[in-house]
């Protein structure tokens, strides 16, 4: 303990006598649903408790946003100064407390940097709290409000951020992930830091540009490695190879946010040429207005999707439970897809479900112990009827696993907390029927979630995957077909499921 203490006195002394700039990082992420009854409150936020330089080390690894500020930092010559950094799944608004407490904890570390002469923040962009429906922006005008002397403030969003005025207002620049599946993570905070340099160097004076296309630009359609998004996003890289073009951003927002900013937009920003910002903003804000006749949603419903899976001529196939998305929102714990595999008598499938009361009773059960339960549709009202999963306890999981290779928002360590692997009854030796309990929600990012607890997903032939667009890295390269389906839940793609009151209309999509 004293020798941490002694190492972060001492790089702390270090960092106030470089002559480097000193630039903070921190974040406060989540992704809120204001569908989804459950609030997220501060038990759900986690809590790092490592050294500065070992949270450093450990985040270099990943391909994080905040591995691309320390990259970024070395490249262009800043120190940086980790502060409070801190995120929690999507689920509902953030509670009145969670959201006071934790900006004031942001805002205290803040204060315990030795100098500083920037700040690099990465947030969501879609966070709501119960008192602000644009919470990310309240943040960064809490963390200007407390500053003794004004520094320059460079915000990343993810692709999912329904983008505010507000926040373009307070933050000398904004970048937002290009990709969704989101595969730039990382670029996206070296691009922040680049331009935090740039400032900090005197060399550019950034301004930006936000411009919304009136639309709800739905989940399905953006994956911006396909039509119609892909050639927007083109695009927008094409632009930044302009001198004068610093980001030029197109993210599609979060269709599960009733809030004023719902929808996607582009926001330009230039080196000290704001008619170009607003120019360039508006051609690509109409570009992206005018892929309108290709976002007609055709997916097939539960029961549809099951036989289209068993009918395959190759295995696995991936059902994408889209209305049950926990990267979005949901509980992890719908029904509507399992009972349909029941129902049709399927073979060799898998379904995940976060499930921490089941999960705990196959633990006191024991490994090859008999289990009989009624499982999910348990969280709330929206996601099923719980169903009855009778079989054996075929494992049991710490539930941490790691993905090294580059997979949506680039994440490095994964912890589902103590996991079960049930057996159920039609199983066969050689194609069970697998039901994976987790004691917390685990968003389907990266394969190891599976072979981690012993599963080959390549020899299975139905694997549903809680998700829409960011599993696909992870399950493109071993499934022969994935259907995305169109099924009930808290993010379920079909907007008409919701009733929308905090949208300004006329808006295309709702
Ligand atoms: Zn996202």
């Amino acid at each position: 303990m004293k020798r941490i203490t002694l190492l972060v006195f001492a790089t702390t002394l270090a960092l106030a006598q470089s002559k480097r700039p000193l630039v903070a990082l921190g974040g406060i992420n989540h992704e809120s649903n204001t569908f989804n009854p459950r609030k997220t409150d501060l038990t759900l936020f986690t809590r790092r408790d490592v050294p500065a330089e070992e949270f450093l080390r450990e985040t270099a690894k990943s391909n994080s946003t905040t591995s691309g500020f320390i990259e970024g930092a070395k490249l262009y010559g800043f120190d940086v100064y980790p502060t409070f950094d801190t995120e929690a799944p999507p689920l509902g608004p953030v509670t009145r407390e969670a959201f006071n407490s934790l900006t004031a904890e942001l805002i205290a570390s803040l204060k315990r940097a030795p100098r500083l002469d920037g700040i690099l923040l990465f947030l969501m962009g879609a966070m709501v709290s119960e008192d602000y429906p644009i919470a990310d922006a309240e943040i960064v005008r809490r963390v200007r409000a407390s500053l003794d002397h004004p520094v320059p403030i460079v915000v990343v969003h993810d692709f999912h951020a329904n983008v505010s005025e507000e926040i373009v207002k307070l933050t000398d620049a904004l970048v937002t992930y290009k990709e969704c599946p989101h595969l730039d993570s990382k670029q996206r905070g070296v691009q922040a830091a680049k331009i935090m340099a740039g400032i900090l160097s005197g060399k550019v004076k950034p301004v930006q540009a936000l411009v919304k296309p009136p639309m709800l630009y739905n989940l399905v359609f953006q994956n911006t490695f396909r039509p119609p998004f892909l050639p927007v996003t083109d695009e927008s890289r094409r632009l930044e190879k302009k001198p004068k073009i610093l980001a030029a951003s197109v993210p599609g927002g979060y269709q599960w946010g009733d809030v004023p900013t719902l929808g996607p937009s582009v926001v330009v920003v230039t080196d000290n040429d704001p008619e170009l910002a607003r120019r360039e903003a508006r051609r690509l804000a109409d570009m992206l207005y005018a892929t309108r006749d290709k976002l007609a949603l055709k997916l097939p419903d539960p029961g549809a999707a099951v036989s289209q899976a068993m009918a395959s001529p190759r295995f696995p196939v991936a059902l994408f439970d889209t209305g049950d998305n926990t990267g979005g929102g949901s509980s992890g714990d719908t029904t509507f897809i399992i009972a349909e595999l029941l129902r049709q008598k399927a073979t060799g499938w898998f379904v995940p479900f976060t499930e921490p009361e089941a999960a705990a009773a196959a633990f006191r059960a024991g490994v090859g112990q008999p289990f009989d339960m009624l499982v999910g549709g348990k969280a709330d009202n929206l996601h099923g009827q719980p169903v009855r999963i009778r079989g054996r306890v075929r494992s049991l999981h710490l539930g941490q696993y790691f993905e090294t290779e580059v997979r949506h928002a680039g994440r490095r360590y994964f912890d589902m907390g103590l996991t079960a692997i049930i057996e159920a009854e039609g199983s066969a030796p050689d194609l069970p029927n697998l039901v994976m309990l987790t004691t917390k929600p685990a968003i389907p990012l990266s394969i190891h979630q599976l072979t981690s607890c012993g599963i080959y997903p390549e020899r299975m032939k139905i694997l549903v995957v809680k998700g829409t667009i960011a599993p696909r890295p992870a399950y493109e390269p071993v499934a022969a077909k994935i259907i995305e389906v169109d099924s009930p839940g808290v993010t379920a793609v079909n907007p008409a499921r919701f009733v929308f009151k905090n949208v300004p209309r006329p808006i295309f999509g709702l």
